[in-house]
């Protein structure tokens, strides 16, 4: 099995130091996973261990769909690899939407797929869009799993803040959950260290 982590560190997307998370709390480490995919065979790597545990599942899968921006990559690559359509949908004046002519059949299954999973907010507003135009949404998809929610195989329960469907299959190649803190109970805080907002997403 690749150590996921390991791979994380050496692209520089697993960052150590003193971090403002999206949510304002503070932690000791912080996820850019952009920069894992910034190297395109380290890209075809990790989608093909995640292809071989969805093909593994005996799930059937006709299209992957992605949120846009941070999906993208992950979910095109992760389509190649299963054989099967690729789309996106992305948010145009705050609402996600399908848009440049992609369509999906009735009864089509779709697999959503995103570089990370967090609270599963993306992913739900993606399933949102895909439901409504009457396809079904079979599978969640992820590189990296923030923790909040329980990926297939893994023993570590979903957290009250996670949003994905119970009933609903989540894959992921790694748990990655980190300490966080409050800011007005960071420890990082306490020793005089100053948090900084390394960019879009941890
Ligand atoms: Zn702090």
């Amino acid at each position: 099995m690749m150590n996921v982590e390991q791979i994380y560190k050496d692209a520089g997307a697993l960052l150590e130091g003193h971090f403002i998370l999206s949510s304002g709390n503070h932690s000791n480490r912080y996820l850019q996973s952009a920069k894992v995919l910034e190297d395109p065979k380290r890209a075809e790597m990790l989608a093909a261990a995640l292809a071989k545990m969805i093909k593994e599942s005996g799930i059937t899968v006709d299209t992957v769909c992605a949120p846009a921006l941070g999906g993208v990559l992950a979910g095109y690559e992760l389509a190649r690899q299963l054989g099967v359509r690729s789309i996106f949908v992305e948010r145009k004046e705050g609402k996600m939407e399908l848009r440049r002519g992609f369509e999906v059949a009735k009864g089509e299954k779709i697999l959503v797929c995103e570089d990370i999973i967090t609270t599963g907010g993306s992913a739900m507003e993606a399933t949102a869009v895909i439901e409504g135009l009457g396809a079904e949404v079979v599978a969640f998809a992820a590189l990296a799993n923030r923790g909040f929610c329980q990926r297939e195989g893994s023993d570590a329960p979903a957290k009250p803040e996670c949003k994905l469907p119970e009933n609903t299959p989540f894959f992921a190649l790694e748990d990655f959950r980190f300490e966080m803190y409050s800011p007005e109970e960071c420890p990082l805080c306490k020793t005089g260290s100053k948090a900084v907002k390394p960019g879009s997403r941890g």
